[in-house]
């Protein structure tokens, strides 16, 4: 027995150690890759239930290292977070998102860019002016911009003020907030209450159970209908089936999301898929 013990403890911390190593690599190669602004952003049409047309889209990180190959963001933002290099994430996606958002509007798309954040950026006491800046920098206009939160993500209590401060100040310019991954957190009721949320987005998991399960169905039409007692807009993200769009639709969700109308995709194809799928 104490042999095993001493086997399963020795190959335990070779693993951890690799596992450290990975997390420097990727820190070191990170770097690098945005001081080159060698990552790249992909879009995912959002689609409103009411007109079918595609209004917004949400952009997510994507880097394939020269050394490490594709490096997913599950496994990148955690060590990004960790470094404090999703600061640096999160400018660059700031940037490219108005830079797009922009750009869109100038050749007659009247589509919003949403985008993700960590609680971790709002701790930076520059936020604003950064996103000011940033807007103002790539003639962006502020109600092409939506941030989404992650309610997994916990406030401090003495973080509270000054991020709810901040997103205050940013909503009166016209900066729209989403609350992510409802359903997942401990907070949800709390943040929707505290924090300038204009939409809110069904997590995934919900709705991919949604039509094999009845209790399930029953719930997800509960938050809709309770998101919108709050005028909300109720989005519901990863839908792939037909049958699962139906069934928001009838149970009256503002919006959806999922590889059923694209997987995130870059900038010039989804200018394609607009021109068919707006027409
Ligand atoms: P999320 O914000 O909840 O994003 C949804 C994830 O589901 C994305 O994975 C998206 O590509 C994927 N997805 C979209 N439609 C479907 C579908 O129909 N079915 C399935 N199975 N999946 C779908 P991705 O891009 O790998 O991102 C994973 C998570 O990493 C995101 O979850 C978000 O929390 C984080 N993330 C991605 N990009 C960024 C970023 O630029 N900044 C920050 N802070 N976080 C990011
Ligand atoms: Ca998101
Ligand atoms: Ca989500
Ligand atoms: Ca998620």
């Amino acid at each position: 027995v104490q042999s095993n013990g001493g086997g399963a403890i020795a190959s335990l911390s070779k693993s951890s150690h690799e596992s450290l190593n990975r997390k420097i690599m990727i820190e070191k190669q990170l770097m690098k890759a945005l001081d080159r602004k060698d990552l790249q952003v992909v879009y995912q049409p959002q689609v409103d239930l009411n007109t079918n047309r595609i209004v917004s889209v949400e952009a997510f990180v994507r880097w394939q290292d020269e050394v490490l190959g594709v490096v997913s963001p599950e496994e990148l933002i955690p060590v990004a977070e960790e470094s404090g290099l999703i600061q640096d994430i999160g400018a660059f996606m700031l940037e490219q998102s108005c830079q797009q958002a922009a750009a869109w509007a100038k050749l007659g798309y009247d589509l919003k860019v949403s985008i993700n954040s960590s609680v971790r950026e709002f701790r930076n006491p520059n936020m604003v002016k950064t996103v000011m800046e940033t807007l103002d920098k790539s003639k962006c206009k502020a109600n092409k911009l939506k941030i989404e939160i992650t309610e997994k993500f916990a406030l401090e209590a003495e973080a509270e003020q000054s991020i709810t401060k901040q997103m205050n100040q940013l909503k009166k310019l016209g900066i729209e907030f989403v609350l992510d991954d409802f359903g997942t957190g401990y907070a949800s009721f709390r943040y929707m209450q505290l924090l300038p949320i204009t939409e809110v987005k069904i997590d995934q998991t919900y709705i991919q159970s949604l039509t094999g399960q009845v209790k399930v169905k029953q719930l997800v039409d509960g938050m809709i209908q309770f998101g919108k007692s709050m005028n909300m807009r109720m989005l519901a993200e990863g839908v792939e089936t037909e049958e699962q769009y139906d069934m928001l639709k009838g149970m009256g969700c503002d919006v959806i999301q999922g590889y059923l109308i694209s997987k995130p995709m870059l900038a010039e194809e989804l200018e394609k898929l607009l021109i068919t799928h707006n027409k």
